[in-house]
């Protein structure tokens, strides 16, 4: 590997995972480009104005604490190319990764690749949700939002173990009514949860619709906050309105993973699997951060935390690539 256009690392995505993984691969003085597909880096963090669990700051909003990131990763000498949206990941035979992006637009070289494509939340695409998000009315995250919401009225959506669980922590934590609806007449969550939820309701001001659809979100006239929703009882079609402060939508989430079948081992969600330890995927030379890992706790300081590690795990690989296949020592005393 002597081309002098051979970089040491291609890190794919600039959201929090990326741009940690930058800072710490850039500061060990390894030729370090990140990719990102938007024509901004930042990710998922950028879509919101208020973080308070982000340690060291009390309150900081998404695109401010992006800007940070960003110039201290740029500090150290990484590059961050911007509408570069990555389609292809290959290994060459002598060990050489090639990460195509745009239809083979242009083609980076590493001896090393972090994957940190993130995820998205699966919205549901209904009148409102848009321009309620952007107004901060519309969360997908109970753990990131729910401490917003002290004493008011929310709708939770979704049927699952996260929509059970997160209406649980809502109500028990923090909001003075919870009314939770799902499009059909029985939970897909876990029954322990869904009992869990009853046991609560007998405490807590926790409203059960099903089988009902939300099909919009009504804004106030200056669009900071909701009029009302409209829900539809699936049914008998009968329509009705709710005056709520807040909806939290637990219907899923997508990782940004398509383009990587094939290439790396993943869940049947899509989820990047990996060494816990070492985050090293199925593919030499390649490991993965953040959302997009099976596993993640989905939290910026996690996905930070994916980043660092991922790059502090590159030196391992870089001094002697059989490292790939050994596992993790147990015994490794105050880290390795
Ligand atoms: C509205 C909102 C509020 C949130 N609030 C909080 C909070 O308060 N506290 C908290 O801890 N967490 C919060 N989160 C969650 C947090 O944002 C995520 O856990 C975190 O951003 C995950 O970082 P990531 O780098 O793994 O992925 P992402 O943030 O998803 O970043 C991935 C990046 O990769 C890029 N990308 C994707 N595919 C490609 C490709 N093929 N080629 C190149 N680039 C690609 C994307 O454009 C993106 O920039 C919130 C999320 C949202 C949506």
């Amino acid at each position: 590997m002597t081309d002098k256009d051979l970089l040491d690392v291609v890190i794919v995505g600039g959201g929090p995972a990326g741009l940690a993984a930058a800072l710490y691969a850039a500061r060990d003085r390894y030729r370090t480009v990140i990719l990102e597909k938007n024509g901004l880096p930042g990710g998922q963090i950028m879509l919101t104005e208020r973080i308070e669990n982000y340690p060291g700051y009390k309150l900081i909003t998404g695109p401010d604490l992006v800007q940070q990131m960003r110039e201290q990763a740029e500090g150290f000498g990484a590059q961050i190319v911007a509408n570069q949206p990555v389609d292809t990941l290959r290994r060459r035979d002598d060990g050489v990764l090639e990460v195509g992006t745009d239809g083979g637009a242009s083609v980076y070289r590493a001896k090393a690749v972090i994957l940190a494509p993130g995820s998205d939340y699966r919205r549901l695409d209904v009148p409102g949700e848009d321009v309620m998000r952007q107004a901060t009315r519309v969360s997908y995250c109970a753990t990131c939002d729910g401490a917003f919401y002290r004493d008011k009225h929310v709708l939770t959506v979704g049927g699952g173990n996260t929509a059970v669980e997160d209406t649980i922590y809502l109500a028990k934590r923090f909001v003075r009514k919870a009314t939770l609806i799902h499009r059909r007449k029985e939970f897909r969550a876990q029954k322990v949860l869904v009992e869990e939820l009853v046991e609560t309701a007998k405490t807590k001001d926790i409203d059960v619709k099903l089988p009902y659809v939300l099909t919009e979100i009504v804004p106030n006239r200056d669009k900071t906050e909701i009029e009302h929703v409209v829900l539809r009882n699936v049914e008998t079609g009968t329509v009705e309105r709710l005056k709520v402060d807040g909806v939290f939508v637990f219907v899923g989430m997508v990782p940004n993973t398509a383009f990587l079948r094939g290439a790396v081992e993943m869940n049947e969600a899509g989820y990047i699997a990996a060494d816990p330890v070492t985050l090293r995927t199925s593919l030499p030379g390649v490991f993965v951060a953040g959302d997009c890992r099976q596993q993640a706790a989905m939290q910026l300081v996690t996905a930070c935390a994916d980043g660092v590690v991922a790059a502090m795990m590159l030196k391992h690989y870089f001094r002697d690539p059989a490292w790939w296949t050994r596992p993790a020592p147990k015994d490794a005393a105050g880290g390795w």
